[in-house]
């Protein structure tokens, strides 16, 4: 296939942590918004092959896309923003170029040559780069690189843009440098100083600059721009200020008032059109102008860090905006949670997400909470991990199972009501192994999960290792929780549900990865209609007593 689209690489100087996959994520907005077919893609320098191994303090959430990578969390974002699937080819990892680059040389392919970084290691790089590029799915092919300019693990990406810089010839590869300007309150000035040493760094690897999107607190004034490109070597027009926003969903817009797309195109040589992003308006217009309030805890044992759980706190922010509700997210952490303080702890709530998780750490807590919320009607939504707790809940507390428990946390138990399945007792690697991405679900007819749905079959993305163990289904659905979601093809139990709760919904899957701006998750919707409910309830409540 021929590369008929165009790259924009985006880089990062000065420091980690600017947003590059938000201003990636805001431009591939606009220039989808002008009828682009547009798609992004990180690469990450670490040496792990994927993420998946990393534990979500190291890196944050690990995002499943629908083909079952284990991706970045910027992959989310891009979804979110694009209303457009990921992939594998979408994040690049070293381990992985170099994982392919050995297993190359071990076959013979490089015909007793020697391996080096360049050009084998480069050539990798590039391949992986124009994968998206020449399937013919895109006009413009958006390239993220992770980390920051200067870093010895990102030499051969930025190497590997300056070689494509060449080999697809003017306007059809630009670099945009992401960069902040600090300001000093000492001396109260913006300071051009650190972008133009990262300016430089990067020149030093062969690659100028095109655009610089400049991170900061303050309005930058004409003459800092006017300096700052002077000392770049860009346009003025291509200095682009990028400020703090009181939500990542405003970028976009702060993006096309400082004209980015029109220079971006500009330099591509593509044609630049007002961008249609009326629905995108809408819904920031919802999500600042909320009609009430619901605040709902999030149980797990990650709180301290805002990433861990991306994906969730981004789904109640579409979910939010659909019903017009603020939804105040609390994180309390499960290792904290007992009996006696669990009313506490849980009793303000409108409504309780037990989260995704791995291993024994908290998970007493989580237990405690799902029996809080079931005997007390709050509604609940378990993920993965939560469900699992769910079902080891009402094993014990319900059917009198008193050892019920998953395999995972106590391998010696009698009554694994969430065990591992055959196929995955023989595995022993860590990465890449578990049930991961997109499998079908048929929900039951009747069921609150078919209603919420309003389809008969789902497909939604996994990431687990232990299933429902369906030796106890027919004990469990006499006793009150229904299994309503099956796959359709293992009979594995997806979801579960109590009829009789007002609203207690388990899901094997994760929701949170398939929930975007256009397109809010029905289960988050529901859940946060169903805590709107529970909140009014116990106002009325309240206000009777009085
Ligand atoms: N640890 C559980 C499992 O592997 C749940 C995983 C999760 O919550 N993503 O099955």
């Amino acid at each position: 296939m021929t590369n008929t689209a165009k790259y924009i690489f985006v880089t990062g100087g000065v420091t980690s942590s600017l947003g590059k996959g938000i201003i990636a994520a805001s431009l591939a907005k606009l220039l989808q918004a002008q009828g682009y077919r547009v798609t992004i893609q990180k690469l990450d320098p670490y040496i792990n092959v994927d993420p998946g191994t990393l534990n979500p303090y190291e890196h944050g959430e690990c995002y499943v896309t629908e083909d079952g990578a284990e991706t970045d969390l910027d992959l989310g974002h891009y979804e979110r923003f694009l209303n457009r699937a990921t992939s594998q080819a979408n994040n690049v990892t070293t381990g992985r170029i170099y994982q392919s680059v050995i297993d190359k040389e071990r076959r013979g392919e490089f015909l007793g040559k020697t391996v080096q970084v360049v050009p084998h290691i480069t050539d990798e790089i590039k391949e992986r780069i124009q994968i998206l590029g020449k399937s013919g799915d895109y006009d413009i092919v958006i390239t993220e690189i992770g980390g920051t300019v200067g870093d010895i693990e990102s030499l051969p990406y930025i190497e590997a843009v300056r070689q494509l810089r060449w080999d697809l010839g003017e306007n059809n590869g630009i670099v945009i440098h992401l960069t902040l300007v600090p300001f000093l309150s000492a001396a109260g000035e913006l300071k051009t100083k650190p972008t133009q040493h990262s300016v430089k760094t990067l020149m030093e690897s062969g690659v100028q600059a095109d655009i610089l999107v400049c991170r900061t607190e303050h309005n930058l004034p004409k003459d800092l721009r006017r300096k700052l490109a002077l000392f770049c070597n860009v346009k003025e027009n291509a200095v682009i200020q990028s400020i703090d926003a009181s939500t990542i969903y405003d970028v976009p817009n702060l993006m096309l008032d400082e004209g980015l797309d029109k220079v971006v195109l500009e330099k591509l040589n593509l044609k630049s059109d007002t961008p249609d992003i009326e629905r995108w308006n809408q819904f920031v217009h919802r999500h600042k102008n909320p009609k009430s309030e619901v605040t709902i805890g999030l149980i797990g044992k990650y709180v301290e860090l805002q990433d861990s759980y991306k994906s969730i706190l981004e789904a109640f922010i579409h979910a939010g905006a659909e019903n017009e509700v603020k939804v105040k997210v609390e994180s309390v952490h499960s290792e904290y949670i007992n009996k006696d303080n669990v009313h506490l702890k849980l009793g303000h709530l409108d409504g309780v997400l037990v989260a995704p998780g791995f291993g024994e750490r908290g998970i007493d807590g989580k237990i405690d909470a799902v029996q809080y919320v079931r005997e007390n009607n709050v509604p609940f939504l378990g993920i993965c991990l939560g469900m699992q707790m769910a079902v080891i809940e009402f094993a014990r507390n319900v059917l009198g199972i008193k050892d019920a428990a998953s395999s995972e946390m106590n391998s010696d138990t009698k009554n694994a009501v969430i065990d591992l399945m055959e196929d995955q007792k023989t595995i022993t690697d860590k990465g890449g192994t578990m049930r991961l991405g997109a499998w079908d679900c048929d929900l039951k007819l009747g069921s609150a999960i078919r209603d919420i749905y309003k389809s008969e079959s789902i497909s939604e993305r996994h990431r687990h290792r232990y299933e429902f163990n369906g030796d106890y289904k027919a004990q469990m659905e006499a006793a009150g929780m229904q299994a309503t979601g099956l796959n359709p093809d293992t009979g594995l139990v997806e979801i579960v549900e109590i009829p009789t709760h007002p609203w207690f919904i388990g899901v094997q899957y994760h929701p949170e990865y398939k929930s975007t701006v256009a397109n809010p998750h029905p289960l988050f919707v529901a859940f946060v209609k169903a805590a709107l409910l529970h909140s009014r309830g116990k106002r009325s409540a309240t206000m009777a007593k009085k």
